[in-house]
């Protein structure tokens, strides 16, 4: 990112890293990872770069993909359709996917390999049959909140750093919310992998800059 025109990169230095600094990681679970239901390309690769962050950071926060069976964002529940082809939903349009992140399979668990233990909070979403929710704070209707922007304010935090899985949604899609609820945001490109559908990559990359999205280099963690 850095040379990109309007993004700003931040080094994280000793003093970056303050009480009203959390880390929030996304979505890091099996189905996500090579060999799961919904892989992300690399996604395991960002386990040892998000463990070496979060040690950095004094409070972090965990989000987990966590839907009933037969979730209507789920392309089997949509006869004649395929996963990725997007379908319009009351809340607007929906790509399906293949069955993920099902409560209680091991798909849903964290890797195995996350460092999940200083986690302050976990907080799960898209556990309404009938909504998706891939932001960590607004589920897909923009409306429905998860009760994290509450949580933080109430803790005090003023700046959220996000990373996980998928960059380019739910990653992008908290990192818009967290902004739009007037917290400084910062995104580790490093501790991210994209699923990169239709361009979406680019265009995370893209809204990001138009919203003051910094990108934050772990290099230094
Ligand atoms: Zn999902």
């Amino acid at each position: 990112m850095s040379g990109e025109t309007g993004t700003t990169e931040i080094t994280m230095t000793e003093n970056a890293m303050t009480e009203k600094d959390v880390l929030v990681i996304v979505d890091v679970q099996n189905d996500f990872c090579s060999g799961g239901a919904l892989a992300v390309p690399g996604g395991e690769e960002v386990v040892p770069v998000i463990n070496r962050l979060a040690a950095r950071f004094r409070h972090v926060v965990l989000t987990q993909d966590w839907h009933p069976a037969g979730h209507r964002s789920f392309a089997s529940e949509h006869p004649g359709h395929e996963p990725l082809e997007t379908v319009e939903a009351p809340y607007g349009p929906q790509i399906l996917w293949p069955d993920h992140c099902i409560q209680g399979t091991s798909g849903a668990a964290f890797r195995e390999d996350l460092d999940t233990n200083r986690a302050e909070l976990i907080i799960r979403k898209g556990f309404r049959r009938d909504i998706d929710s891939y932001s960590a704070f607004f589920e897909n209707d923009h409306a429905t909140p998860t009760g994290l922007t509450g949580y933080l304010r109430e803790r005090g935090f003023t700046r959220v750093v996000l990373a996980g899985l998928a960059f380019d949604f739910c990653v992008r899609y908290s990192a818009e919310d967290a902004r739009r609820q007037g917290f400084a945001v910062a995104v580790v490109d490093e501790a991210c992998r994209a699923i990169d559908v239709a361009g979406s990559a680019a265009d995370t990359r893209r809204r990001f800059t138009e919203l003051g999205i910094a990108s934050l280099a772990a290099a230094a963690a």
